[in-house]
């Protein structure tokens, strides 16, 4: 599955959005911009709503099995109203998909648009690669797009912290007499 496509940009945003759950109105905006959201600036009130959506959305990511996630996806695509339409913004520029109508404020928009881009990733096929990284105490949620999907660590330096303290962990299993 193409993870770089703007359908499924509602679903790096709800990434952003679990691991930053309290963002600022214009660092909010700055984000939805840079994924093409129409008129990204959110009110307070916007900024407010869509901080709550940010904590159902996480569980989404930490949720165990596939099965899980399509369902709380599939309530998520039900709480956020999605109605998918095909909309161009003038002669000769190109039709896609908006989840909920412009009208409808920044934050309903964001909650169709979010529910719908981590619904198109479930259906893609790759709901399993919706995680959190997997060193206790970390919590960042990511969409694994690596080839073979097997990646459990948020970044690079959460997977070498894990790789130091099982070698460590071996070694003293290693170097330290067996109980008698
Ligand atoms: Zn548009
Ligand atoms: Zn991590």
């Amino acid at each position: 599955m193409q993870f770089n496509t703007y359908t499924v940009a509602g679903a790096h945003i709800a990434v952003w959005l679990v691991n930053h759950p309290a963002p600022d109105a214009p660092t909010l905006a700055a984000v939805l911009r840079g994924y093409d959201v129409h008129e990204p600036e959110p009110t307070a009130d916007e900024t407010l709503a869509v901080r709550s959506w940010a904590m159902r959305l996480r569980q989404i990511f930490e949720s165990p099995t596939v099965e899980n996630k399509a369902e709380l996806t599939d309530a998520l695509l039900v709480a956020a109203d999605c109605r998918p339409r095909l909309v161009s913004h003038g002669p000769g520029q190109p039709f896609h998909f908006h989840y909920a109508p412009v009208l409808t404020g920044l934050a309903a928009r964001v909650r169709a648009l979010t529910a719908a881009g981590l619904a198109h990733v479930i259906d893609g096929g790759a709901g399993a690669r919706l995680r959190v990284c997997s060193r206790a105490g970390c919590e960042v949620a990511f969409i694994d797009t690596s080839r073979n999907g097997r990646r459990h660590f948020c970044s690079v330096r959460c997977a070498n912290q894990v790789n130091v303290a099982n070698h460590r962990h071996r070694q003293r299993q290693v170097s330290s007499p067996a109980p008698r």
